[in-house]
C-alpha cells in the first residue's frame, strides 16, 4: 500500500474513527518499547490508574501503558473465568491462571465476594484481587507467562470517633461542617428517624453527640463504620439509640430500655372492615372503568368509623386532594409512610406537623373523591414506593432478647459513659477557650 492509499482511506474515515485509529498506532509503537519485565517490575499500582495523555504520548512513547481497573461483584450461577472473559480478559491469560501453582484457591467463589482487576487495553491480565471480606481475599499477580497466586489477610483496625452537633440550621449541614461523613449522617437520620422528624421537629439548639466507628485496612482509612451510640437532644426530649450485634450477622439500635428504635406497624387501619379490594398493578377502575393499577388496599367500613393511625409518626399532609378526596398521610420514618383517601371528615388531630401515635384516630370513613361508596383507600409506601400493604414486610420492632439484655446493659453503660467523658472534655476546652 503507497502512501496515497493511505491518505484517501483516511479521507473517507469519519474523524472520530481517524482519531481512534492513530490512538491505535500510537499504542502499538509504545507497546514495541515495553518489554514484559517492566510489567512485573511495577508495584505502586494507584499510579498504574493515571489517565494517560495523548500529548504526552507523541513526545514520549516509551510512556507506560495504562492499566485499566475493572471490578465485579459475583452473582448466582457466576463462575470466575466466565466473569474475566466478560471484563475482557484473554483467553489465554485465563488458561494460564488456570494452569498457575495454587489457583485451586480461586476455585471457590461465593454470591456478593467482588473481583477487582487490572487489565491493559489488549486484554492482557496483570493482576486479579479476589476479596471475600474486608479483612482477606486472594491475589493473583503475572510473573512471566504464569501467575503468582496467594491468599492475603490485611491487617483492620476500627477507630472510635466521637463528636458533638450543637444544630443551627439542620441535622444535615451541621454535621457536614463537623466533618462527619455523609453516610454516617444518613444513619443517624435513620436511626432517630422514628422518633424525629428531621423536616418538622428541628429546633435550633438541638444538639446530637455519636460515637462511630472508622475502619483502617493496612494503616490507611478505608471506610466509615457503623454508629456504635447516638444520643439526641432534640426540644427537650431526649433519644438514645445503641447498636447491639442480635446475631452474627444482624445489628439493631435500642433505646437504654432495650425497645428497638424502629416501631411496629398495625396491620388493619379500620376496626371492624372487610377488604373490598386488594393491591392489584392491572384493576378496571370501578368509577373510571379503565385499567388503572390499584395501589393500595380498601377497607370497606360503615361511614364515620375511626381510622386510626397504622404506626406513629407525622402527619404530612391533611387536605382535600382530587381522586382521593379528603387525603391524610403520615410519615413514620426516613423510609416509611402510610396514606389514608376518601375521609369523610378529619379528626382534630389530623394538623400537618403533628405528631399521632399509633392506633390514634386520624379521620373517619367517607367516600370523597372517587368512590362508589364508603371505603378506605390505604396505602404503604416503602422508600417512595407504593408496596402492598397486605405483604409488606414490616421492620423488626422486637425489643431486646430477654437473654441479651445484661451484656447489652453493660455495654450500653460503658459507651454511654464513653460519650459522657467526651462531651466534658469538649465543655472544659469551652471554659478554657473564654
Ligand atoms: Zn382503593
Amino acid at each position: 500500500m503507497q502512501a496515497t492509499d493511505l491518505i484517501i482511506i483516511l479521507k473517507n474515515f469519519p474523524k472520530r474513527h481517524i482519531f481512534t485509529l492513530l490512538i491505535g498506532i500510537l499504542l502499538i509503537f509504545s507497546l514495541s518499547h515495553i518489554g514484559d519485565k517492566e510489567f512485573a517490575k511495577r508495584e505502586n499500582l494507584p499510579e498504574l490508574k493515571k489517565p494517560i495523555e495523548l500529548g504526552s504520548l507523541k513526545q514520549n512513547l516509551d510512556i507506560e501503558l495504562p492499566l485499566l481497573e475493572k471490578e465485579k461483584v459475583i452473582k448466582r450461577n457466576d463462575s470466575l473465568f466466565g466473569l474475566l472473559d466478560e471484563l475482557g480478559v484473554l483467553k489465554e491469560d485465563i488458561i494460564n491462571l488456570v494452569n498457575s501453582k495454587d489457583s485451586e484457591l480461586l476455585s471457590r467463589i461465593e454470591v456478593g465476594d467482588k473481583i477487582k482487576i487490572l487489565i491493559d487495553p489488549q486484554g492482557n491480565l496483570h493482576q486479579l484481587n479476589y476479596i471475600d471480606s474486608i479483612k482477606s481475599g486472594v491475589r493473583a499477580e503475572k510473573e512471566n507467562q504464569n501467575y503468582a497466586i496467594s491468599r492475603y489477610e490485611s491487617e483492620v483496625e476500627k477507630v472510635k470517633v466521637f463528636k458533638h452537633v450543637v444544630i443551627k440550621d439542620s441535622m444535615y449541614m451541621s454535621g457536614l461542617r463537623e466533618n462527619i461523613p455523609d453516610s454516617v449522617l444518613m444513619d443517624l437520620a435513620y436511626i432517630n428517624g422514628w422518633d424525629i422528624d428531621f423536616t418538622h421537629d428541628i429546633r435550633k439548639g438541638d444538639s446530637y453527640s455519636i460515637i462511630y466507628e472508622e475502619i483502617i485496612i493496612e494503616g490507611e482509612k478505608a471506610f466509615d463504620g457503623d454508629i456504635l451510640i447516638s444520643e439526641f437532644n432534640n426540644d427537650d426530649k431526649r433519644f438514645v439509640a445503641v447498636r447491639h450485634d442480635i446475631n452474627s450477622k444482624n445489628s439493631e439500635y435500642f433505646n437504654l430500655d432495650g425497645q428497638n428504635v424502629k416501631k411496629a406497624f398495625l396491620r388493619s387501619p379500620v376496626k371492624l372492615s372487610y377488604i373490598s379490594s386488594k393491591y392489584n398493578l392491572n384493576r378496571r377502575h370501578p368509577v373510571l372503568h379503565t385499567i388503572r393499577a390499584h395501589k393500595g388496599v380498601d377497607y370497606a367500613a360503615n361511614r364515620g368509623s375511626p381510622i386510626r393511625a397504622t404506626g406513629d409518626g407525622t402527619i404530612i399532609f391533611a387536605k382535600y386532594n382530587g381522586g382521593c378526596g379528603n387525603e391524610v398521610k403520615i410519615k413514620h420514618s426516613e423510609d416509611y409512610e402510610t396514606r389514608y383517601c376518601h375521609l369523610d371528615k378529619f379528626s382534630s388531630r389530623a394538623k400537618v406537623g403533628r405528631k399521632i401515635k399509633q392506633g390514634q384516630t386520624i379521620g373517619y370513613v367517607g367516600s370523597t373523591g372517587l368512590a362508589t361508596g364508603p371505603h378506605l383507600h390505604y396505602e404503604f409506601h416503602v422508600n417512595g414506593k407504593h408496596t402492598d400493604p397486605l405483604k409488606v414486610k414490616f421492620p423488626n420492632a422486637s425489643p431486646i432478647d430477654s437473654s441479651q439484655l445484661s451484656a447489652f446493659n453493660e455495654r450500653s453503660k460503658s459507651l454511654m459513659s464513653e460519650l459522657n467523658n467526651y462531651k466534658s472534655i469538649i465543655n472544659q476546652n469551652k471554659v478554657f477557650d473564654g
